[in-house]
């Protein structure tokens, strides 16, 4: 008998959506599954709290635990054109991981117990995985599983052509006077100056009339320096006309992009979801909601006792489109702040959500298609099928080497 019959490694979005969703699993089997959830002891390894934000209809999961919503969206182009709309169908929604992971504790079913763990190594074997890890005071301790879902943040795979970091840093700002409409957001402010690939762009999501998240971002080969960070909010914050702001929290991160094929199993007893798991969509950064489509498959699996294998949250041409794109703004042969521009100008908001949240169908993503700069795009398209299959036919002529010998 083993200690659980599911191990989830990592309490961030990924192991909280699989924690919440044990609840409705253990309902369904009738026969509960006894589930451990293991984050790091407070400490030297703990994340800082960051926000997530997402777009769905109204009236999802987490609805009632939201920092702010915004039903109309602005994208700034880099000549200071404002494309203002409704995000319809869509709401884009902020969460704070801190509520998330109250909430899920909160409402844990007895099944679910939470562990302060920081796990230092994972045996896979026929019947069970072992997990080693160290608890709060030193202390090593041995735990055995039927399933062990791991998102601890992972080596990047090998086999990807292109992988940018979307890297950012947010400051939560103060302002003297109201000067926010609390139910519009800017997504994407394309007016900072552009890096010579990739793109840049500033985004300002009001949480009251007078509070807003400010952030900075950009999709390049690698991060800035905090310094040089603080230096493109001061001047965003200026572009954005905010005036002065008193800078409360902040946040920073890196996101990798790549168009690396991810492998969700890594050995029988052992997954990997979340970032790890190729829950982040490459040509976006978004995350959250392919970490639910992701856990509410295993969640799927675990419900009818079936092999829990997580899948890959977006369809094989998504990803082939985001290669293109990765590669195409990597070599500079398309400017992103360009590229981003055609996009919501020449679509209406709601298809572009879609399609970025890889939910959209293929005659409108070929429509969208002839709104960016088409013949840059088709060069990286041929460019990307010649690479594939000179790949494809390398690999074929080495599988044939190897049975000849
Ligand atoms: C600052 C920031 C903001 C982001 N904002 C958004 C956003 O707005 N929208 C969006 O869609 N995506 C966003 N992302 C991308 C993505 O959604 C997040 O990175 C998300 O947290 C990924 O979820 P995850 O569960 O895969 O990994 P994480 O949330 O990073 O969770 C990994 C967990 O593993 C735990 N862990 C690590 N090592 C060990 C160990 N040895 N033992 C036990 N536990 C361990 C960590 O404590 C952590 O809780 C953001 C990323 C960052 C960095």
């Amino acid at each position: 008998m083993t200690d659980y019959d599911v191990v989830i490694i990592g309490g961030g979005a990924a192991g909280l959506t699989l924690s919440h969703r044990m609840g409705a699993v253990n309902e369904r089997r009738g026969r509960p599954l006894r589930t451990a959830l293991l984050e790091p002891p407070v400490g030297e390894h703990t994340p800082p709290p960051r926000t997530w934000c997402f777009w769905e209809p109204d009236g999802g999961p987490w609805d009632d635990l939201l920092t702010a919503r915004w039903r109309d969206l602005t994208v700034v182009g880099s000549g200071g054109t404002e494309y203002r709309s409704p995000a319809d169908p869509y709401v884009y929604k902020m969460l704070r991981s801190a509520d998330m992971a109250a909430h899920v504790r909160d409402h844990a079913d007895e099944h679910l117990r939470t562990r302060a763990l920081y796990v230092t190594g994972l045996i896979d074997g026929p019947e069970h995985a072992t997990v080693h890890a160290t608890g709060p005071d030193g202390t090593e301790t041995t735990l055995t599983a039927r399933w062990v879902f791991d998102s601890r943040p992972a080596a990047m795979p090998p086999g990807g052509r292109t992988t940018l970091l979307q890297h950012f840093r947010g400051w939560f700002v103060r302002l003297p006077r109201e000067t926010f409409d609390p139910g519009s957001a800017i997504l994407m402010d394309l007016r900072p100056e552009q890096p010579r690939t990739g793109v840049a762009f500033g985004y300002v999501l009001p949480l009251s009339s007078r509070e807003a998240l400010v952030e900075y971002t950009e999709f390049g080969r690698a991060a800035l320096t905090t310094a040089e960070y603080e230096k493109a909010l001061t001047a965003y914050c200026a572009q954005a006309g905010l005036g002065e702001v008193e800078v409360g929290a902040t946040e920073q991160g890196v996101i990798p992009m790549t168009d690396a094929p991810f492998s969700t199993r890594t050995g029988r007893r052992l997954f990997r979801i979340g970032t790890a798991g190729g829950a982040t969509r490459p040509s976006t950064g978004y995350t959250f909601s392919g970490v639910a489509r992701q856990t509410a498959a295993v969640a799927e699996a675990l419900a009818a006792d079936r092999t829990p294998v997580p899948p890959v949250p977006y369809r094989s041409r998504h990803l082939t489109m985001d290669a293109i794109m990765l590669a195409a703004l990597d070599s500079g042969r398309v400017e992103g702040a360009d590229f981003f521009e055609r996009l919501f100008a020449g679509n209406r908001l709601g298809e572009v959500l879609a399609f970025l949240d890889g939910t959209s169908r293929l005659p409108k993503e070929l429509r969208m298609g002839l709104t960016t700069p088409v013949a840059a795009m088709t060069r990286t398209t041929l460019d990307h099928l010649w690479h594939t299959l000179r790949t494809r036919v390398g690999a074929s002529g080495r599988d044939a080497a190897g049975a000849d010998g």
